[in-house]
């Protein structure tokens, strides 16, 4: 096979990164294992409890219940099915910010659901006036964003959670990016901070395990009992998961990652992350751009399209935000030197 894989070098765009080292060997130590037929494969079965419990402690869960998911779409995809299936109404609805992943409008299309996209306040979080006068009595579920996909934006989670509980809905927060950095941060997001139900927090992002792992994580084992089927032919009597067949290197690369990184090496990867980005955003303002604040490691800024252009034509794979801003996420393996040099050509490219 002559294809490479894609090299990080020019990477500013991606939510994904170089899985850690020993992430990346536990990956293939379980690269044939199935943790969708755990009385088979009991060892990597063993191994998702741990993946599920560390998990927990990062997003202040007592009592951990979830699974690792092949990533944000699906834990979004089956949070939803859990709030749609206890919902007591035959036409269920699910708001949500405009802030929310493209993740949500799969989930409502395949769910049958249907998603009440409200606006943003000036500084990106969901407008809580707005969601106030969205939901009614059937509305099974409020999403809040920690972590925005585009502006890095962490909603007030406890807030969104009060107007869950006043017309009986569960609160989703998706955390699948934010949620390996915002435990360093002042924000509220977690289960310890608000009435949150669900929550998707991806290992395969921030937390530099090799995709495929994302993590769907539940306040408590009867929600997670609302997703599960028979499961007739394996030795297991019931499966929670969306996928049957799951990657057991997910799984082991999500474990040897935290059991490295949580808490220490995730909190200085944050601050490096976090510099970064406050560099970039101030190299940027310094050269005219206007920059949206990186409140998490996350540059948004308004290029010309010509010059965003000119800039992928370098080889930079750089990406937009809905309304036509640069957008450089600052991932692990996005080192400040890739950052001058990326400021290098635009400075070039500038003045031609
Ligand atoms: N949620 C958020 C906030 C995201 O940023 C993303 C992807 O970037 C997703 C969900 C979807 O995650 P995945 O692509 O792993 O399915």
């Amino acid at each position: 096979m002559q294809i490479e894989p894609q090299s990080f070098d020019r990477v500013l765009s991606s939510m994904c990164t170089a899985p850690h080292p020993v992430a990346r060997e536990a990956a293939e130590r379980f690269l044939a294992t199935n943790p969708g037929d755990p009385g088979t494969y009991p060892n990597v079965a063993a191994l998702e409890k741990d993946a599920i419990a560390t998990l927990g402690e990062i997003a202040g869960l007592e009592d951990p219940s979830g699974y690792v998911a092949s990533g944000g779409t699906e834990a979004n995809i089956q949070a939803i099915r859990i709030a749609r299936d206890r919902a007591e109404t035959r036409t269920p609805n699910v708001v949500m910010p405009e802030s929310g992943h493209f993740s949500f409008q799969k989930a409502a299309d395949v769910l049958g659901v249907e998603l009440r996209i409200v606006p943003t306040d000036d500084d990106f979080r969901a407008d809580l006036e707005a969601v106030r006068s969205c939901v009614d009595a059937e509305t099974a579920m409020v999403v809040g964003v920690a972590g925005t996909t585009e502006y890095g934006r962490v909603d007030p989670i406890p807030e969104l959670g009060e107007i869950a509980r006043s017309v009986g809905a569960l609160l989703h927060v998706d955390a699948a990016w934010g949620g390996f950095v915002l435990p360093f941060t002042d924000h509220e997001w977690h289960f310890g901070h608000a009435a949150v139900d669900t929550m998707a927090i991806d290992p395969h992002k921030m937390g530099q395990a090799a995709v495929p792992a994302g993590g769907l994580l539940v306040r408590s084992d009867h929600l997670l009992d609302e997703l599960a089927v028979d499961t007739p032919y394996l030795e297991s009597t019931s499966q929670a998961t969306l996928t049957g067949t799951r990657s057991g290197a997910g799984v082991a690369s999500a474990v040897a990652a935290m059991d490295e990184l949580w808490p220490d090496g995730y909190r200085q990867q944050y601050v490096r992350s976090q510099h970064n980005a406050e560099w970039l955003a101030d190299a940027l303002e310094k050269r005219g751009y206007d920059v949206v604040d990186p409140t998490l490691p996350l540059v948004a800024a308004d290029l010309p399209r010509s010059t965003f252009d000119a800039l992928r034509d370098e080889g930079w794979r750089i990406s937009r935000t809905g309304t036509g801003e640069l957008r450089v996420v600052c991932m692990p393996h996005v080192t400040r030197e890739m950052l001058a040099s990326f400021i290098g050509d635009l400075d070039r490219l500038e003045v031609r």
